[in-house]
């Protein structure tokens, strides 16, 4: 019942929210990871945040460490961002017609991310890579999709099969509502396993319309690709007539100036965006080359459309936040993220906690495992009990974690010393909680 918490500190306004939530909303939130269900306890209603901090209903700060999962890089109410909000919001909040900001945005796009010579703007990580997996299957005219366990590409019923964070945080294999014709199109591959990726090409030539993968992954904790991975899955494509579809929700304008492209390289035919490129606003993208864009409604055959999309106010903040992510910026996120894991890693080391902090430039996660996390079924080996503890013990010292073990840990350019030394004041207990 969600008046009961086995945890010793009290948050009786954020309780009382959640249960008026609970009567109205199933679980309490409108989506599920932001609920407790894997750590126990109450999930803190948020008021206000401004720069690293969070501040909830009963007027408790956090030094956040969730940035609204990855959008909020240059911290929460940054000031020219706000500006430039309340500037769209004063002309006017949706017209339904072309306009200047979603031609602005795409430029900043196209110009920042060179294998997007196209982009089409929506307004949800979830429909930008259900519509570039339509796209390829209308390209292609194949219909099979191959995917990698771990990895989550939102909700698009095709693609939720072994689908890592949220669903790998309730121990649910798939959801029911999803047909079984709607996955049997979708093979699913283990992560890092290039071999798997090759034998499945082999076993339906000509089927195979895309591989879709995380650029780098997030939602199993942080794994990265080992080294070739990636280029291996585009040359494996290549030969086989298929498309390679790289989804840089998570780590697009995050992990670099150019995301995960501009760390390693790997040119694929299509991507997709959301979260930072938004601004906190509901802004997402999908793009890449011409010659399959060119295949989207009006320009071609395949049909995808938005009210909202490239919305006028979600654009404004949108290339405000992307303008003012330069190198410097990355410098301040990556160098501070650097500065956190060495301090949880001191942290849980001095109390002799087997763990692995593993990092994709400035994402990272904390695994409570005796080695290294290469693939989905190494993640879900975690003693994730451990982690409970710790996040309990660091949210009632006022640093507020990612409320599941798979999960990565995002940071922002508004982290700064104070924020650093609140951290670094909580983790010894939380090391000590997790022991
Ligand atoms: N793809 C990746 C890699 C994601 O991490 C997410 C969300 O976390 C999505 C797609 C779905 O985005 P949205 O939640 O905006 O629908």
């Amino acid at each position: 019942a969600p008046s009961e918490t086995p945890y010793p500190y009290e948050a009786p306004a954020s309780q009382a929210l959640f249960d008026r939530a609970s009567a109205v909303t199933p679980g309490g939130v409108n989506s599920p990871v932001r609920a407790f269900r894997a750590v126990g306890g109450t999930p803190r209603f948020m008021v206000s945040g401004r720069g690293p901090y969070l501040t909830d209903a009963d007027g408790r700060e956090y030094v956040d460490l969730v940035c609204s999962w990855g959008p909020m890089i240059l911290g929460h109410a940054h000031p020219e961002v706000v500006a430039a909000v309340q500037d769209a919001v004063a002309r006017g909040t949706s017209f339904g017609t072309p306009g200047e900001g979603e031609v602005a945005l795409a430029e900043e796009i196209v110009a920042r991310i060179e294998p997007v010579e196209q982009v089409r703007l929506v307004s949800s990580g979830t429909e930008a890579t259900m519509s570039a997996i339509r796209l390829a299957r209308g390209f292609t005219g194949r219909s099979k999709v191959i995917k990698f366990a771990g990895c989550y590409h939102g909700h698009v019923d095709a693609l939720l099969a072994a689908a890592g964070s949220g669903v790998a945080t309730f121990a649910l294999p798939d959801t029911p509502g999803v047909t079984g014709a709607q996955a049997s199109d979708t093979i699913v591959l283990p992560y890092n396993d290039l071999e798997a990726v090759q034998e499945a090409f082999h076993r339906h030539p000509g089927e195979i319309a895309c591989v879709i993968t995380e650029a780098s992954p997030g939602n199993m904790g942080v794994v990265p690709p080992a080294p070739g991975f990636n280029q291996g899955l585009r040359d494996a494509c290549h030969k086989n007539g298929a498309l390679y579809i790289s989804d840089e929700v998570m780590t697009g304008f995050r992990t670099s100036r150019a995301g995960w492209y501009g760390v390693d390289g790997v040119k694929p035919d299509l991507m997709t965006f959301g979260k930072v490129m938004g601004g906190g606003f509901p802004a997402a993208a999908f793009g890449g080359r011409a010659d399959v864009m060119a295949y989207l409604a009006p320009a071609g055959p395949v049909y995808q459309a938005g009210t909202l999309s490239g919305n006028p106010v979600a654009t404004a903040a949108g290339i405000a936040q992307l303008r003012l992510l330069d190198e410097a910026a990355y410098g301040t996120v990556d160098a501070v993220s650097a500065q956190i894991q060495a301090l949880v890693t001191e942290a849980l080391s001095k109390e002799g906690v087997a763990h692995r902090v593993q990092n994709a430039s400035n994402m990272f996660s904390v695994f409570f495992a005796d080695r290294r996390v290469r693939d989905y079924e190494d993640a879900k080996r975690q003693e994730s009990y451990r982690f409970t503890a710790f996040f309990h013990s660091m949210l009632s010292n006022g640093v507020y974690l990612p409320p599941s073990s798979f999960e990565s840990w995002f940071v922002s350019t508004a982290h700064d010393e104070r924020a650093v030394q609140k951290i670094a004041d909580a983790l010894p207990a939380a090391a000590r909680a997790a022991a």
